[in-house]
């Protein structure tokens, strides 16, 4: 595992940053008011092909990988956990678990869809009555006579459903054996999939989640991941990534609030000196600094693990509850050492603590990895 970074991924890095600094801080405050993801803002995303280098290379791009996918995450978490958002979903959906579980014909101009933001990939797991609990799964996938899968049920809450061309879905398998379950992507719009009204949120606005029903939609076969009733190890892989990449934006997010409170810690005066020059507030930067560091290094374990075994749900599992846990924490007390300026809208501090606060609940809450953790130890 190397610690340090290359001259070139320092390069990506200096690139993404200044990126998230100059076209992101300024739209974050629009998305988070208007609670909807800024064309403008999709705009640049498409135009500075962000995501391109993350394609193959025999696809036009430059082959990065998982790590790379972490850095880039984390510096656009720094200003918008819910582009990092965006990002990751893009790369560990439409391209990685595309272009690893599906046969579909042309799943190559997916993945370059995908890439290029024209198609925005999102996930359908969560149902009404099956969160944490996805063995109660009763979206149903069904094998017709002619070989079609028919997929009838509904999703809870799905990442910007309404601007969606694909979906990847987990549903429960009628009639097939194997762990009852079955990956299917399904293309949208169709009619036979409805899409409801973007629930309001405390936090993460921009994410446009909205519950969608599938009405006896038609899939083909070639759009099933792996083999049917065998989705689950499928699913869990594409959520270990994902939850590394979550791993990464909340290290992100903690980063850019240390860093806010630092430099308010610095410059306020009270009692005739800096406020950082209190010891009782300088125990918990160091705890802040502490925090986020140790975030970093679990996120970087967990992708080393993953590519070296192909998946690793612990060290993603335990990346995910120590990054998301630290985030709020940081958020917590960087709120708290700029008091009342960071209580105040606008403010990224505030706007981040809000953010923060999604990613203990999203892709495995804190309780069920750490109860999966135990049956692990
Ligand atoms: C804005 C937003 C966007 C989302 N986007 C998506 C998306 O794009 N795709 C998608 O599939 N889902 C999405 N989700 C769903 C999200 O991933 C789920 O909310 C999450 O998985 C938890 O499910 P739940 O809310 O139903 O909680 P529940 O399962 O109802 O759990 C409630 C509480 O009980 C605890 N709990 C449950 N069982 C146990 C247990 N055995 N032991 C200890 N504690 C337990 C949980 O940890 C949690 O604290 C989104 C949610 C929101 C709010």
């Amino acid at each position: 595992m190397h610690l340090e970074l290359s001259d070139q991924e320092l390069s990506w890095q200096t690139e993404w940053r200044n990126f998230a600094t100059e076209v992101l801080a300024p739209a974050s405050e629009e998305m988070d008011r208007t609670a909807r993801l800024p064309d403008h803002l999709l705009a640049s995303l498409r135009d500075r092909r962000i995501l391109q280098p993350f394609l193959p290379v025999e696809l036009g791009g430059q082959g990065l990988e998982l790590f790379h996918l972490t850095l880039l995450v984390e510096e656009l978490g720094r200003q918008s956990p819910v582009v990092a958002w965006l990002a990751a979903q893009q790369v560990v959906i439409g391209i990685r678990t595309n272009l690893a579980c599906f046969n579909v014909p042309d799943h190559r101009d997916l993945a370059r869809q995908a890439a290029n933001l024209e198609a925005i990939c999102s996930l359908a797991a969560t149902e009404p009555e099956a969160g944490c609990d996805l063995g109660a799964l009763t979206t149903t996938s069904r094998r017709r006579d002619d070989g079609q899968y028919e997929v009838s049920g509904g999703k809870a809450y799905v990442n910007w459903a309404g601007r969606a061309r694909w979906l990847v879905t987990l549903t429960k398998a009628e009639g097939e054996g194997g762990q009852g379950s079955t990956m299917l992507l399904i293309r949208l719009p169709s009619p036979q999939v409805k899409i409801g009204e973007v629930h309001a949120t405390l936090g993460m606005n921009g994410l446009e989640a909205a519950p969608v029903v599938f009405e006896r939609q038609v899939v083909p076969a070639s759009h099933v991941a792996g083999v049917a009733g065998f989705g689950h190890d499928l699913y869990d892989r594409m959520v270990n990534e994902l939850r590394i990449c979550v791993a990464a934006i909340a290290t992100g997010l903690g980063q850019q609030v240390f860093d806010d409170a630092a430099h308010h810690a610095k410059s306020r005066k009270q009692f005739g000196r800096p406020i950082g020059s209190f010891q009782s507030l300088q125990w918990r930067f160091s705890d802040a600094a502490l925090k986020v560091d140790a975030a970093r290094l679990h996120v970087w374990q967990a992708v080393e693990l993953a590519g070296a075994k192909g998946s690793c749900f612990q060290q993603a599992a335990m990346a995910k509850i120590f990054a998301t846990e630290a985030a709020f924490w940081v958020a917590d007390f960087g709120m708290q050492a700029m008091g009342s300026k960071a209580y105040v809208r606008p403010s990224r501090v505030e706007r981040l603590f809000r953010d923060a606060r999604f990613l203990k609940i999203a892709l495995g809450t804190s309780e069920i990895l750490r109860n999966k953790i135990a049956e692990r130890l």
